[in-house]
C-alpha cells in the first residue's frame, strides 16, 4: 500500500518536489508496521488524505525598495491538515522557497505538532524574497505587502503562522502591525511576536533550548551520559543554532563549531556566543569571516573550499552533533566521518537536515539519532503557549515557560522512545516519532468523518 501511495504521489506532484517526496517516503515507510493494524485506516483512506494538503495558497507580493524600484515575489501558505487544531507552522523568507519545499515543511509540521500533544494542526508558508542586504525599511515594506495578501486566510482559530528561516521577531512585528491595520483586530493571529505586544517570553530561545532538553533526556536514558564537559558540534548561526549553543554551554558542553551559508567556524576554545550574537542575532547577517577577524586562533573554512559537497562542521571529532541550519545539510559522507570520529548522538535542530541514507547509516552503526520533528518541537510548543496567553490575556514569566518547555520535551522523548519499543523498533526514534504522531492525527481524522 505504501509503495502505491508513493508512486501516485510522484505522479501527481512536480518533479521538483523532491524534499516533499523524501519527507513523505520516510514517514510512510516508518508506518509500515501499523498501516494494516487498524482496518479504519484503509476504510477512511487515511494515508492518501494525510499526504494531500487541504489547500495550497499562492499569491503575488509587490513591494517598492528604497530606491523606488518595484519588485515582485511569490508568496505561499500551505494549509496541510487541521484535524488536531488550527493550522500552525512558520513562515520562511529565503530565495530557495518553493511550493515543494513548503509542502515538505508543512507535512513534517503535522507530525511535529501532533507529538507535542497540543491542539495544533500543520501548515507552513513563506516567500522566495531574500532578506539579505535589505534595509530595515525594505523588510518592513515587504512584510506589509506579504500580509496584505495573506490576511484573508489566517485567524486565531484558523491558522496562526510563526517565524522560520529569515523570519524572526522583527518580521513578525511588521506582519502583525499590517494585520492589525487592515482588520483592526488584536487577535493572536501570529506567534513569535515581540514581547511588547503579545509575544511570549522565551519564544526566541524555545527551539534551541528544547533541542538540548531533548538531547539531555535521550543521552541520560539511553546511555546514562550527560553533556557536561563534552565536545559538541553545531551547524547554523541563526535562531535555532544560537540558542542550541547557549543551552549546551549552560549544561557545561564545549561547542566548537557554527556555520552559515558561506562557511564554517571551528574554535577549539569553544564558540564565543556573545561575539556570534553580535554578528547574527535579531536579523543581523554579517559573515562569519568577522568571527575569525575577532578571534584569529579560530579556523574559517569557506563552504566552496570544502570537498564532496559535504559540510566541514561534521569533520570535527565530537561527542554529539546538532545540525541546526537547513534541510539536507548532513550527507552520507558526513555521517561516515561522524561515526569514524566516535560521535554517539545526532540531534536535529533544523527540519530534515540529515539525508535519508545518512540517517540509515547512523542508525545501523548505533549512533542515537533524533529527527527534528521530535527534538525541535519546543519552538512550536512555546508558540502554542503564546496562543494560550493571548487568548486568556495572561503573561507567563520566563521560568514558567522554561519549566513547561522542559517538561514537554521530556514527554516527547518518552512518547517517541516508548512507541519505538512498543513496535519492535527500539532506539529508532524516527519510527517512534512517526508512529506516535500518526496515531493521534489518524484518530482525529477518523472521528471527524470525511
Ligand atoms: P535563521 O534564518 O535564523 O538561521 C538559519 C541559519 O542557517 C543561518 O545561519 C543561515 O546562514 C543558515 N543557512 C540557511 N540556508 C543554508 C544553506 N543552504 N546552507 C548552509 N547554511 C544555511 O533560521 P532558524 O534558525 O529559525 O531555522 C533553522 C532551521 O531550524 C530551519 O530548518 C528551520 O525550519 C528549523 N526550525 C526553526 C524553528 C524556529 O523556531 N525558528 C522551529 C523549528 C525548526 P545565512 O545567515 O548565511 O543565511
Amino acid at each position: 500500500m505504501v509503495e502505491k501511495i508513493l508512486a501516485n504521489l510522484e505522479k501527481s506532484n512536480c518533479a521538483t518536489d523532491t524534499t516533499f517526496i523524501q519527507a513523505v517516503s520516510e514517514v510512510l515507510h516508518s508506518l509500515e508496521p501499523i498501516v494494516n493494524s487498524d482496518p479504519r485506516y484503509d476504510t477512511y483512506a487515511i494515508l492518501e488524505r494525510l499526504v494531500t494538503p487541504d489547500r495550497v495558497i499562492q499569491f503575488k507580493v509587490q513591494w517598492v525598495d528604497d530606491s523606488n524600484r518595484v519588485h515582485v515575489n511569490n508568496g505561499y501558505r500551505i494549509q496541510f491538515n487541521n484535524s488536531l487544531g488550527p493550522y500552525k507552522g512558520g513562515l520562511r523568507f529565503h530565495p530557495s522557497v518553493s511550493i515543494g519545499v513548503l509542502k515538505f515543511l508543512a507535512f513534517e509540521q503535522i507530525f511535529k505538532n501532533s507529538l507535542t500533544g497540543l491542539p495544533i494542526g500543520g501548515a507552513k508558508g513563506g516567500s522566495d524574497f531574500d532578506p539579505k542586504g535589505k534595509s530595515d525599511f525594505e523588510i518592513m515594506k515587504f512584510c506589509r505587502a506579504f500580509m496584505r495578501e495573506l490576511h484573508p486566510y489566517i485567524g486565531a482559530r484558523i491558522d496562526v503562522p510563526a517565524g522560520d528561516i529569515g523570519v524572526g521577531a522583527r518580521e513578525i512585528g511588521y506582519l502583525f502591525g499590517e494585520y492589525k491595520h487592515i482588520t483592526r483586530n488584536y487577535d493572536g493571529v501570529l506567534s513569535g511576536k515581540p514581547y511588547a505586544f503579545g509575544g511570549s517570553l522565551m519564544r526566541p530561545q524555545a527551539t534551541g533550548f528544547g533541542v538540548v532538553y531533548f538531547a539531555r533526556e535521550m543521552l541520560k536514558e539511553e546511555l546514562q551520559e550527560s553533556l557536561e564537559g563534552k565536545i559538541c558540534t553545531v551547524s547554523g548561526a541563526g535562531n535555532v543554532a544560537i540558542h542550541t549553543i547557549e543551552k549546551l554551554q549552560q549544561f557545561g558542553a564545549i561547542v566548537i563549531t557554527c556555520s552559515d551559508s558561506e562557511g564554517t567556524i571551528y574554535d577549539s576554545r569553544g564558540i564565543d556566543l556573545q561575539l556570534l550574537k553580535s554578528l547574527k542575532d535579531e536579523g543581523k547577517r554579517l559573515s562569519l569571516e568577522n568571527y575569525k577577524a575577532a578571534i584569529p586562533s579560530a579556523v574559517y573554512t569557506k563552504k566552496a573550499d570544502y570537498p564532496n559537497g559535504g559540510h566541514s562542521v561534521w569533520s570535527f571529532p565530537c561527542f554529539a552533533a546538532f545540525p541546526c541550519a537547513t534541510q539536507n545539510e548532513l550527507n552520507e559522507s558526513d555521517a561516515k566521518k561522524l561515526i569514524e570520529n566516535g560521535c554517539v548522538a545526532v540531534v536535529e535542530g533544523a527540519n530534515m537536515p540529515t539525508e535519508t541514507n545518512a540517517i540509515e547509516l547512523l542508525q545501523r552503526e548505533g549512533v542515537l539519532f533524533s529527527p527534528g520533528k521530535a527534538s525541535n518541537a519546543g519552538g512550536v510548543a512555546v508558540s502554542e503557549f503564546e496562543m494560550s496567553q493571548n487568548a486568556s490575556m495572561e503573561k507567563w514569566d520566563f521560568d514558567k515557560v522554561d519549566r513547561k518547555l522542559d517538561e514537554l520535551m521530556r514527554q516527547i522523548y518518552k512518547r517517541v522512545a516508548l512507541t519505538a519499543k512498543e513496535y519492535g523498533r527500539e532506539r529508532n526514534f524516527v519510527d517512534g516519532a512517526n508512529i506516535a504522531a500518526f496515531k493521534r492525527v489518524a484518530e482525529a481524522m477518523i472521528l471527524e468523518g470525511v
